[in-house]
């Protein structure tokens, strides 16, 4: 029998006599033993905040990406032991593949994002510069700093690896040790993921604890750099949002919560079109992945009035050949759910769904089984018909969190917009239409609701990653009945864990405090060409000044045959005038770029490897025939990218034989950290 224990001030709690069996939901016998002695929950917080808190901090959020891609890579080398512990939650192999190595992608998606779309450095710079004076002497930017306290993450029962690491990644990514308490009935398959966490080595002391069973006083003891990360029922999430403590503290509190998410087919479909046969096909997964415990399973089945019975055949055809049983056992599809307390759960809202909806398939009564005994917690999937979803109350509000969905009819595309928006808010619709008519006017009207929406036709199918599939690129999270919450979304998700504060002064401060050079700031010239100098070698700020070059119409003709860029505002002075832009024939902008990098360019071998790009080009007056040009090039930030080389952004400005600026870009290069 597993041992589930807390890991809390560094240790490991043995469990005491309070301990609690959990029984398995395919054999009802016990498969763990649960539980710890009394925790200090003011130790732990202690210790995450004087251990961990600081030494995550002290790390970029490279070097915490870089910590996080290591994790994942150690986690996937032992997954096996993960998927050996999965089967005794009721879940089969493939439902394990979205806890377990859905879990594990997600850390490796955060791990590349902080990467590349963090810095290397201990401030996050939200958004552009704002110009809060005249002369540029006073600015305004946006910068995120991580919080100074404890991430308690408190998960749902049906995914207790991915429930944990798709909060734990973007914590991490943003310096914030984390108190794990996984559901109970799951905990020891989270326990045995943390416990590989804790023996890699590769979290600094503090980082991560957990907490198996009761949370004591725990949220009565949080405060205001404190953050909340819950994923469980409304009902939990009302009860734990309401401490007063919390209030008090204006601590975050995230849910992420139940969700009655909807499916529509659309008006374009019929039994012979591709998005018919998608729709069925998404549905029997939703309905019997992970036996339907899934906060984003469809529960609602909303179909044109005219497609019901065709859809209630073809689904009926599918769920009948589902193959339920053991979840380890060959050709089983469909595991148990996780406890005979969820089993007895879901019937009584069945009940409940009964009084408005026919139950058309499935019979929880008669259920045939591979190798496994029908008085454990399985179900077989099912589907109910509610003929008057307009009158009907039950079938948008209660969540039967298992193997079952209710479908309903629409009469038009606004109709099935409003049935959907029911829900009281939902995590995700999806929408099976090839009409983007349909699509528009359901999304405009349905978006409100919806934290996500999944739209599918013939033309995505190939490439689509499911309807119930929260994926780290994109939020998770909905309005409403779904908690208000919101998770993942790339970077998004890690701001959760940070403060965005407004920080107001000279360039010269905002470029110390971000570690980017902004405009105004002081420009320093060094020893030798920028070009020449490795990536540790150049300095934010290093600037060259280069020479002047003098625009010829001889140039601007050259450039023209030379490219093909025969554009009137280049050739003919006369159309040229009559533009409201320009005085007469101008210099191309590509020439005047061109120009730029003849003048700031060294040529010969060095550090610099390659131009990857250019970002933010804006062209803010003509140069005409005899004017000329200059630039200033300035280091404005640097990012390591590679073991051997960075990517530096230079600040190039071009200005005329008046200083006026004509053009500005950021132009990107590669650049080797050592000669
Ligand atoms: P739950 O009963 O609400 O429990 C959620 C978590 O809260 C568990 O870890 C539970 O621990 C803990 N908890 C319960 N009472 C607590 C208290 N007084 N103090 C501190 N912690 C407490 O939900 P569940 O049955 O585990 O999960 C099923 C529900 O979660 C469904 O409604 C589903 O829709 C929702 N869900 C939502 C999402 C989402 O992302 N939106 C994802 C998955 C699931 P114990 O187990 O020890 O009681």
């Amino acid at each position: 029998m597993l041992t589930a224990q807390s890991f809390a001030a560094g240790r490991w709690i043995t469990p005491d006599a309070t301990a609690i069996d959990i029984i398995g939901p395919v054999t009802g016998q016990p498969v763990a033993r649960a539980g710890s002695a009394a925790l200090d929950f003011g130790a732990m917080l202690d210790y995450a905040k004087t251990r961990g808190g600081p030494a995550l901090r002290e790390m970029t959020f490279h070097q915490r990406a870089k910590m996080i891609k290591a994790l994942a890579a150690y986690l996937d080398s032992r997954k096996e032991e993960l998927y050996a512990i999965n089967p005794l939650t009721g879940a089969t192999r493939r439902d394990g593949w979205v806890d377990i190595d859905g879990g594990i992608g997600t850390m490796f998606v955060f791990a590349s994002k902080g990467r590349r779309e963090m810095p290397d450095g201990h401030v996050y710079i939200d958004g552009g510069i704002e110009h809060l004076g005249r002369t540029g002497s006073f600015l305004g930017q946006h910068i995120a700093v991580p919080l100074q306290g404890v991430a308690v993450q408190i998960n749902a029962f049906n995914f207790p690896v991915w429930g944990m690491l798709e909060k734990l990644a973007p914590a991490l990514l943003a310096g914030v040790p984390s108190i794990v308490k996984p559901a109970t009935q799951t905990c020891y398959l989270t326990h045995a993921c943390v416990q590989m966490m804790i023996e890699s080595g590769l979290l600094p002391e503090g980082a991560l604890q957990l907490v198996i069973g009761r949370t004591g006083d725990l949220l009565d003891r949080l405060g205001p750099q404190d953050i909340v990360s819950f994923t469980g029922s409304a009902d939990t999430a009302l009860k734990l949002r309401n401490t007063p403590n919390l209030t008090r503290n204006a601590t975050r509190f995230l849910a992420e919560q139940d969700s009655l998410n909807a499916s529509i087919l659309g008006p374009d479909t019929d039994p012979d079109s591709p998005e018919f046969d998608l729709f069925i096909k998404e549905a029997v997964a939703e309905i019997t992945t992970k036996a339907g415990q899934k906060c984003t399973a469809t529960r609602r089945l909303i179909v044109p009035d005219a497609m019901m019975g065709a859809v209630a055949d073809a689904l009926s055809a599918h769920l009948s050949a589902i193959t339920i049983g053991k979840p380890d056992a060959d050709g089983v599809r469909m595991g148990a759910l996780a406890s005979h307390a969820q089993k007895a759960d879901v019937l009584e809202r069945l009940t409940q769904l009964r009084a408005e909806a026919r139950l058309i398939h499935g019979d929880p009564d008669t259920l045939s089984l591979t190798d496994a005994d029908p008085a454990q917690a399985f179900l077989p999937p099912m589907l109910l018909a509610c003929d008057d979803p307009d009158a009907a109350r039950a079938v948008h509000e209660v969540e039967a969190f298992g193997p079952l969905s209710t479908l309903m009819p629409y009469r038009d595309t606004g109709h099935a917009a409003h049935l959907a928006n029911r829900g009281g808010g939902s995590l995700v619709s999806s929408l099976f239409t090839h009409d983007t008519d349909v699509a528009r006017d359901i999304t405009l009207n349905a978006a409100a609701w919806m934290g996500r929406i999944y739209i599918m036709g013939r033309d995505s199918a190939a490439e689509a990653t499911g309807h119930g599939s929260p994926l780290p690129h994109m939020i998770h999270g909905g309005p409403g009945r779904a908690g208000g919450g919101e998770e993942l979304g790339g970077i998004r998700g890690v701001m959760h864990f940070m403060q965005r504060t407004a920080v107001q002064g000279s360039p010269d401060m905002l470029t110390a405090i971000t570690g980017q050079w902004i405009k105004g700031a002081t420009q320093t010239t060094g020893p030798m060409h920028p070009f020449q100098r490795t990536f540790r070698e150049i300095e934010i700020g290093e600037t060259i000044h280069t020479d002047a070059r003098t625009v010829t119409l001889d140039d601007i003709e050259h450039f023209a045959s030379f490219t093909g860029d025969t554009f009137y505002a280049h050739m003919n002075e006369e159309a040229a005038r009559a533009n409201p832009f320009f005085p007469g024939r101008v210099a191309h902008g590509y020439l005047l770029l061109s120009f730029a990098a003849g003048l700031f360019v060294q040529p010969d071998p060095g550090p610099v490897l390659a131009n990857t790009g250019l970002n933010a080009l804006s062209f803010q007056k003509p140069v005409s025939p005899g004017d000329s040009i200059q630039v200033a090039l300035t280091c404005k930030r640097k990012t390591g990218r590679t073991e051997t080389y960075g990517e530096v952004a230079w600040n190039a400005t071009l200005t005329n034989q008046d200083d006026e600026q004509v053009a500005e870009y950021e132009l990107l290069t590669m650049v080797a950290y050592d000669r």
